[in-house]
């Protein structure tokens, strides 16, 4: 007995005197082998930039899951293994698209059109003017076998991004009334229409809504956008009834998936444990494209984004390791080159409830120009920011914010979708100070290669990421949205606050 209190006593005072700081935990687990080994592998010819729905794709996720599972991260709770399969379509736009309407001596030819969702249908008659197309609008509404025209928006917005968020609703409402195809007028300037051609002119990748069959889309419903800057062709339809005139043919679709990878760590506090910060990266990247000046025509992405998905893993390592007392879910997006896809499928499918979810720490990366800071895409729009910038100045780095907000980073890569919930997002990225030449050498460019980084740097910007995640993830003070900023109100609502 005496005996074995001397042991523990001994056991004690060795583990006072060894106690590990909080810098220490994170200098163990974070090193530069570990780090080259993720980006040469990610980022290796052989998975040949990692497009959405490839075998490649799929080989960087199970790289992703595995090493999860060799850390003794836990898998997603929903499934037991750590993929969040997503059935996406892999769309091909019609190749022939004719729209016209009109009399015969007024006839009007349309040119400035895109497809949205295309159909196979040949249709001759008139069309139904629904104004913006609300629920009021449509209440009551008998439109089997015919087109419906509407108004991009709402009575108080009618931009292309308010157009494109309310697509969906008015969508579903024309399905349901039976229409063969949605016709919607788009208030839209040349080059806002020029980004919108090159988005939806193109073969394209988006989440499955239903069943994928390729049948040439033979009756499924269409959905067009045609440009009315001025609304002269709100006008035709406002002041009497047209003749339409519409042939879809040439369209495709075909099934197609990946998977989101999910991991979990819990808390050790009893409280804190039932807050989550989740740790996000986007895997996927371009695959192969253009060929450079060397003839290269594999992107990499190297920068974009297998060093955000070696932050995550390393947060990972450290986690499972070392736990916090909030609990972790880790997250590693698919699809996000195609339109952040695998974030937004996620926080419409969340495998944890998002109310639980107090924070996300993104990371997304395009390159670097400055190796004395880490750039962090909202740092100031959340509580969290001394927490990050006191874990960057331990590793002697500069946390510094958004060099240019005009461009709507913030907005534009996966924390969006969880700012857009009310979850604080932002996105810690290699510091840059402007997207200048330094930036777009790299930048989806087949050069973005694992041999072109600093991996003296990287080792500082890894280690300041998982700190600053230690800090927010035991700070006995939840993390919030700054007061005033646009995604507030939306917390309040998530949170009840
Ligand atoms: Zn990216």
């Amino acid at each position: 007995m005496k005996k074995n209190i001397l042991i523990l006593a001994s056991l004690l005072s060795f583990s006072l005197v060894f106690a590990q700081t909080e810098k220490e935990k994170v200098e163990e687990t974070v090193n530069k082998s570990t780090i080259e080994g993720h980006i040469y592998f990610l980022a290796d010819d052989l998975l040949k930039g990692r497009e959405t729905g490839t075998d490649e794709n799929k080989i960087a996720a199970s790289y992703l899951a595995n090493t999860l599972r060799s850390y003794g991260v836990k898998p997603n709770p929903m499934t037991g293994d750590y993929y969040q399969k997503i059935n996406m379509k892999d769309i091909k736009p019609p190749r022939r698209v004719n729209l016209s309407w009109g009399g015969k001596e007024n006839k009007t030819e349309i040119k400035n059109k895109v497809v949205l969702e295309p159909a196979k249908m040949t249709f001759t008659g008139e069309a139904v003017y629904l104004g913006f197309g609300t629920e009021e609008d449509f209440k009551g509404k008998n439109l089997r076998k015919k087109i419906v025209i509407l108004q991009g928006g709402d009575n108080k917005n009618q931009d292309v991004r308010s157009a494109f968020r309310m697509r969906q609703e008015k969508s579903d409402r024309a399905k349901a009334a039976g229409a063969l195809a949605v016709i919607e007028l788009i208030k839209a300037d040349a080059p806002t229409w020029g980004f919108v051609k090159s988005r939806f002119d193109r073969s394209r990748v988006d989440i499955a809504d239903g069943e994928v069959t390729n049948k040439g889309r033979a009756g499924a419903m269409g959905y067009l956008w045609v440009q009315d800057e001025y609304g002269a062709y709100v006008n035709d339809f406002k002041t009497g009834t047209q003749q339409v005139k519409l042939k879809m043919e040439g369209a495709s679709e075909k099934p197609l998936y990946s998977s989101n990878v999910v991991g979990v760590v819990e808390g050790t506090d009893p409280q804190l444990k039932n807050e989550y910060i989740i740790y996000s990266a986007h895997y996927d990247h371009v695959g192969i494209g253009k060929a450079d000046k060397t003839g290269d025509k594999i992107y990499n992405g190297a920068r974009d984004n297998a060093v955000g998905v070696t932050t995550v893993l390393s947060m990972a390592q450290n986690l499972a390791k070392y736990p916090t007392k909030r609990s972790a879910l880790f997250i590693l997006f698919t699809a996000e080159e195609k339109g952040l896809l695998g974030s937004k499928y996620y926080v419409d499918n969340p495998v944890l409830p998002l109310e639980q979810m107090v924070y996300c720490f993104n990371s997304d990366n395009g390159g670097y120009n400055d190796t004395s800071i880490a750039t962090i895409v909202g740092l100031n729009r959340t509580t969290a920011s001394g927490n990050i910038i006191s874990a960057a100045k331990q590793f002697g780095l500069q946390a510094t914010d958004d060099p240019a907000p005009e461009q709507g980073l913030f907005d534009r890569s996966d924390n969006v979708n969880f700012a857009a919930k009310g979850i604080p997002a932002p996105t810690f990225s290699l510091g840059f100070t402007a997207f200048d030449e330094e930036l777009t050498k790299y930048y989806h460019q087949p050069g973005d290669h694992a041999d072109s980084l600093d991996y003296d740097y990287l080792e500082k910007f890894f280690r300041a990421y998982v700190m600053a995640g230690r800090n927010i993830a035991n700070d006995p003070e939840t993390p919030f949205w700054v007061a005033g900023d646009k995604y507030e109100t939306a917390g309040k609502k998530l949170y009840r606050k």
